[in-house]
């Protein structure tokens, strides 16, 4: 085997942090294979794909065949599991490979590590294709979020409910840095270990942040964009658990995520989720939750007075409501063709969708190909909207459920993913990826863990 051409991969947060990052090695492959790999996003890191598509290139992908100073680790992190605090998750199926040219490359279902507790270390094929699709597809919407370089099977069957195929995914994101992370670092009791990682997550993020608590407040301020772009899109993320919310703003995380049809505030997929706690409808009090939690973890850098920091910590907190509201507005009035704000004709919109239990991603086409009519739909239309405006923003395809499961039944995600991944652009030989799910589709369910 030949060694991986000069990959300039660092190892920065290995070497920063030693007390988080436990240096470990990726479970070999008995049969890797290539599933699919991402070309555009390859060559964005300065990736060769047509080596990447070699076995040795495969085995990079697999982190079997790294450049020789590589440090590959499995990061530390705490968090709040439904609401429950766990002091020890960490990577326990991942690995950081290291940093290239500034993007974290990661790997996940690459062997159990030392933080695997209970769990097998692995994945399954259909989740990671899963987790490629839907991430993509956030990707081309405009929703920041990690990113997929490749699903390779690993030739080595897992147990599931059955056998299953095993997989390793390649994973691309500007950061693994999570709520959890500084969680774990503040229970350390360690201050000098919880500075410096506030200082890295600043200049790595959010480099206009001048110390910890202007950190927070970008963090709030990313989230409270995030959050309002899930919602705008009907994406229910399904386990926004502390340790999956990132310090830079990305979606990560891809596990019991759905897409909603018909719109309704209470949507839940998936199937551990039993009071609802991560329900669409949800999403914003819980972002603000998680980040309550993080403003604890950071509370000694913010001022030596802690009545002080906590003072400065609500002041800051408060503002993801407003943040939040802000972001709704403009991004409901782009999807309605409107150059200014109208609450009420929005809020007004969202109780009718509920009503009619409307389809939240055909309706707003339907809408600018003037398809939709009543009296909403008349007020709307006194307001002049931009219609050729409205489907610049609002997608014909998304991930649909029922296309999912149909995709990775079949094993055949590329089609679906050349839907997804342009996802304003309608191709009449593509309109079946338009449709929601027929109604024999049934409740749809999914799966954490998988
Ligand atoms: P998640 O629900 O995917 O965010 O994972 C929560 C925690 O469980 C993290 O610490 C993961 O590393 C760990 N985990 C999930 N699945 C596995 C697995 N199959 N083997 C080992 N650890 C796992
Ligand atoms: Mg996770
Ligand atoms: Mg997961």
């Amino acid at each position: 085997m030949s060694a991986a051409p000069a990959i300039p991969l660092t190892s920065v947060f290995a070497d920063t942090f030693p007390e988080m990052a436990t240096p470990w090695r990726a479970a070999d492959p008995p049969g890797p294979r290539l599933l699919i790999l991402n070309r555009p996003l390859a060559e964005e890191l300065g990736l060769d794909p047509d080596w990447l598509e070699t076995p040795d290139g495969v085995r990079f992908l697999t982190g079997t065949n790294l450049p020789e100073q590589a440090k590959p680790v499995a990061q530390a992190y705490a968090g709040h599991q439904f609401g429950g605090y766990s002091p020890r998750l960490g990577d326990g199926r991942a690995l950081l490979l290291g940093e290239l040219h500034g993007r974290d490359i990661h790997l996940k279902g690459s062997g159990r590590t030392p933080w695997a507790r209970g769990g097998d270390g692995l994945a399954a094929v259909g989740p990671m294709l899963r987790e490629y699709v839907v991430s993509e597809a956030m990707h081309a919407l405009g929703i920041p979020t990690t990113r997929s370089l490749a699903v390779v099977a690993t030739g080595k069957s897992i147990v599931r409910e059955n056998l299953a195929p095993g997989a390793v995914l390649t994973r691309v994101a500007a950061g693994h840095l999570r709520v959890g992370s500084f969680q774990y670092a503040r229970a350390t009791g360690d201050a000098d270990l919880l500075r410096r990682l506030a200082d890295h997550a600043i200049a790595r993020h959010h480099p206009h942040a001048g110390n910890a608590l202007e950190l927070f407040q970008a963090v709030v301020g990313a989230q409270a964009e995030l959050i309002a772009k899930w919602m705008l899109t009907g994406f229910v993320h399904g386990v926004m658990n502390t340790d999956n919310m990132t310090i830079s703003g990305e979606t990560i995380d891809y596990g019991p995520c759905a897409f909603m049809d018909a719109f309704d505030p209470a949507t839940v997929f998936s199937s551990i989720d039993e009071t609802g706690r991560y329900a669409y409808g949800n999403q914003p009090a819980i972002a603000q939750w998680n980040l309550a939690r993080l403003a604890e973890s950071l509370l000694p850098l913010f001022d030596d007075d802690q009545e002080k920091a906590i003072v400065l910590a609500t002041e800051a907190l408060g503002a993801f409501r407003t943040r939040y509201a802000a972001a709704t507005i403009t991004g409901m009035s782009a999807k309605l063709g409107l150059r200014t704000g109208n609450a009420p004709l929005a809020e007004d919109l969202l109780a009718h969708l509920a009503a009619e239990k409307a389809d939240f991603t055909s309706f707003f086409r339907r809408l600018a190909a003037g398809e939709e009519s009543g009296e909403w739909v008349d007020r709307w239309r006194a307001e002049n909207p931009d219609t050729e405006a409205m489907n610049r923003v609002n997608p014909i395809y998304i991930p649909r459920n029922h296309l999912v499961e149909e995709a990775l039944a079949d094993a055949e995600v590329h089609h679906l993913l050349e839907a997804v991944t342009s996802p304003f652009d309608e191709r009449p030989e593509l309109a079946r990826f338009a449709a929601p799910a027929p109604p024999d589709f049934g409740t749809y369910r999914t799966f954490c863990g998988t």
